[in-house]
């Protein structure tokens, strides 16, 4: 009678074979995950600057506190860097009445900024 079941050898290689996928896989997933956030970042600066735009079309000035664009934006004072959430609002420290500049509050390097329109990132 054929005996059934695994032979010793069987669940070594079965999980040798997981262990390689997850090697290939687990960096790969990792990027997306950055890129995703990065992208994300990028999507709030550009919504806080079409803010900062129409605000300026309708009151001839910029502004520097998040919170002044909810008039424009509702979720503007709620927009955060999805890196880390605990960092913060977005930078407009650099914004006066007649200039604007977005920077994110975690890695302005990584995701860059906006300074007057121009983005900061390829
Ligand atoms: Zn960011």
């Amino acid at each position: 009678m054929l005996k059934r079941g695994f032979t010793p050898i069987e669940p070594v290689v079965a999980v040798e074979v997981l262990a390689l996928l997850a090697l290939i896989a687990v960096p790969r997933i990792a990027g997306q995950t950055e890129e995703a956030a990065t992208f994300s970042c990028q999507r709030n600066m550009i919504a806080l600057a079409t803010a900062e735009s129409m605000y300026f079309a309708e009151y001839d000035c910029y502004k520097a506190h998040m919170p002044d664009l909810a008039v424009m934006l509702d979720n503007a004072p709620d927009l955060r860097c999805p890196e880390d959430a605990g960092v913060g609002q977005y930078n407009l420290a650099g914004t006066a009445s007649d200039v604007y500049e977005i920077r994110c509050p975690w890695d302005a390097t990584e995701h860059g900024s906006i300074d007057d329109g121009v983005v900061g990132w390829d």
